[in-house]
């Protein structure tokens, strides 16, 4: 089964095995050779090439690069935010408030940082995982969800985020 390839548009690979609608990544031999040859730091001319927020993460969930799009959902420039953890990153109200990402009492049962280090260990791209944050928004206690897509490739894993938004709680 073929896509097309999220940065040059050729024909692509789709990740998609079971037939399912590809929410991840499809690249093309040329563009995930491209993509491996780069060290993280000269990945953002390549990255900026997608149509939507890409970020990459190392095998700890450390924010190595990302386009200009993350830093557009993420809120902050790359340079201010490279090196952090996921929940650092996306704002966690865990991460940022009290004991720090990954620390948490409730940080055993985080699907973020789970589908991180599976696709890293395992080398499966997750499509599309539903994915729920504590936060705090505009002064209140939030639930902030989005999905998240993942692939691995070479040595770091590609991150996108979507549906992105934020719930209020009562
Ligand atoms: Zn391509």
């Amino acid at each position: 089964m073929t896509a097309i390839c999220s940065i040059c548009r050729g024909d692509a690979e789709n990740l998609g095995a079971d037939g399912r609608e590809a929410g991840g990544f499809n690249l093309c031999d040329k563009c995930r050779k491209d993509f491996e040859l780069k060290n993280a730091a000269s990945l953002v001319p390549l990255l900026d090439r997608y149509s939507e927020p890409v970020m990459v993460v190392d095998s700890a969930g450390r924010l190595l690069s990302c386009n200009r799009l993350a830093e557009g959902v993420l809120g902050r420039r790359l340079i201010g935010i490279r090196g952090l953890l996921p929940g650092e990153f996306m704002k966690c109200g865990v991460a940022t408030k009290h004991t720090g990402c990954g620390r948490g009492v409730k940080c055993g049962d985080c699907n973020l940082r789970q589908a991180i280090r599976t696709t890293f260990n395992e080398g499966r791209p997750i499509q599309k995982l539903p994915v729920a944050l504590d936060a705090i928004h505009n002064g209140k206690v939030s639930i902030r969800r989005f999905t998240l897509s993942t692939q691995k490739v070479g040595e770091v894993v590609q991150l996108r985020i979507e549906d992105d938004g934020y719930l209020p709680v009562y």
